[in-house]
């Protein structure tokens, strides 16, 4: 089956994915020679930075989500299409996606980023919640404010315990942000709903198999973050591997076991793969190896940007970093290369401008390297207040986080505790 899209005169551009990379690539190809096909599984482009606000009733998840065809309202030559694609077809030029069917393509952008990475261990992947998607926050909601629940009818310590405590794999910027925010809730949230539960009871853990967290930071910065985790009251517990999880015992490598029933798995990232793709075109995590112009080598017409490509010079041996910048920064060069190719001119190389990178650890704490200056502290919350602000899609959105948290900083609290389950979620219990 062939996908209805019109046919016009001009080479069509498929986009697959938008996230970060895919969404700035066709925002800068509207009014370009190309005709633009957008395609992604989800109809709204997600802000994955702020997810742990979700997961931890700071957020709504229409704060951080920004729906397709609102933001190409008056674009008639972007088309949307919401399916998931499942296969290349490179020599004679398509795509298949699971629904629609077939879609024709001149050139092809893979910019599908990447998913949880669980290492092969399938009991994990069975019984973690990662935290890559709206949908897996939201269920790490549920289950936060649906275990203090049960919690609540548990008159035994030990078997209470495993509904309070958590634990976090993980010491990247999304296992650390994720424990500043569950401290913040013990010590503000805990108290008030829950005033029957003893805050203290709450033991939150942070796991890490190297022996430094925020690893992509400067020790400086990694030190600062560690000593105000532990000030907050969070175990970190670094060096240490998790061999397994049934769903109640988390196994470590020193032979110790937790029991909890919430293990959240932040502990990396691996691409994802589309069939009909040739082996020899990925490199480490399933990146998709690309040259200076973001071309997929070997298959003509085919780019790749964002997480899912990798980009390996002199200068960054490993490629650059999976993160929001590089995506964007990537979407804006390769935009710029596909028109100069329409009027025959000379293309430029990506080279990626670090701009510095920042994590939060809750309550007025944060590190920040912005162009080379390490500080942490109340003025870095600040600086990350204002940079994810200012990077929120839409007006509305930032208003509404603004307002949340400005709520938030003043009364310790918001007022989005709510558990939404479908009647076939399932909670810790069942
Ligand atoms: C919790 C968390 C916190 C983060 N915090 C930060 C931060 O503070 N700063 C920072 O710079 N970066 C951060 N990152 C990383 C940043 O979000 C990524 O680097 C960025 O999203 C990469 O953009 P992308 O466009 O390559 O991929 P994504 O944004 O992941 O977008 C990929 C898109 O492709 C779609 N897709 C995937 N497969 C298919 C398919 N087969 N068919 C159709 N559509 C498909 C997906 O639905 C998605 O919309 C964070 C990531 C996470 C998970």
């Amino acid at each position: 089956m062939i996908a209805n899209l019109p046919e016009t005169e001009l080479p069509r551009i498929v986009i697959i994915g938008a996230g970060f990379a895919g969404l700035k690539l066709a925002r800068k190809l509207v009014r370009s020679q190309y005709q633009v096909v957008l395609i992604d599984k989800e109809n709204y482009h997600a802000f994955q930075p702020l997810l742990y606000q979700v997961a931890t009733a700071g957020l709504e998840p229409s704060s951080i989500a920004f729906p397709l065809r609102k933001l190409f309202q008056r674009e008639k030559k972007i088309h949307i299409r919401i399916d998931e694609v499942l296969e290349v077809n490179a020599t004679d030029k398509f795509i298949t996606l699971k629904n629609i069917g077939r879609v024709n393509y001149d050139i092809l952008v893979l910019a599908y980023g990447a998913d949880t990475n669980f290492f092969g261990n399938e009991n994990v992947k069975l019984n973690a919640i990662p935290m890559k998607s709206i949908p897996e926050a939201l269920t790490l909601r549920n289950r936060i404010l649906g275990d203090y629940e049960i919690a609540l009818s548990i008159t035994d310590y030990q078997s209470r315990q495993e509904y309070m405590d958590i634990v976090i794999v993980g010491g990247g910027p999304t296992g650390v942000e994720i424990a500043g925010a569950l401290a913040d809730m013990r010590k503000y949230i805990l108290p008030k709903d829950y005033y029957e539960l003893n805050k203290d009871e709450v033991d939150i853990y942070l796991i890490d198999s190297g022996n430094k967290l925020l690893s992509a930071f400067s020790e400086q910065s990694s030190e600062n973050a560690e000593k105000a985790l532990k000030a907050m009251g969070i175990k970190v517990l670094q060096n240490t591997i998790v061999k397994d999880y049934d769903g109640v015992q988390v196994f470590l490598s020193n032979n110790e076991i937790i029991r909890t029933r919430k293990l959240i798995w932040a502990a990396g990232v691996i691409a994802g793969k589309l069939d009909g793709m040739p082996d020899n075109i990925y490199g480490p995590r399933r990146r998709i190896i690309v040259d200076e112009f973001n071309a997929v080598k070997g298959m003509e017409g085919v780019y790749a940007i964002g997480d899912c490509a990798v980009m390996i010079t002199e200068d960054s041996p490993n490629g650059d970093p999976q993160v929001a910048q590089v995506a964007m920064q990537q979407a804006v060069n390769l935009a710029k290369n596909l028109k100069a190719i329409r009027k025959n001119s000379i293309l430029t190389p990506f080279k990626y401008k670090d701009l510095g990178i920042m994590a939060t650890i809750g309550r007025k704490k944060a590190v920040a390297e912005i162009y080379g200056v390490k500080y942490s502290g109340f003025f870095a919350w600040l600086t990350w207040l204002f940079i994810h602000l200012i990077s929120i899609l839409g007006t509305k959105n930032k208003l509404v986080v603004f307002i949340n948290w400005a709520i938030a900083y003043f009364t310790r609290d918001q007022s989005l505790r709510l558990i939404l389950k479908a009647k076939s979620l399932k909670n810790s219990a069942n």
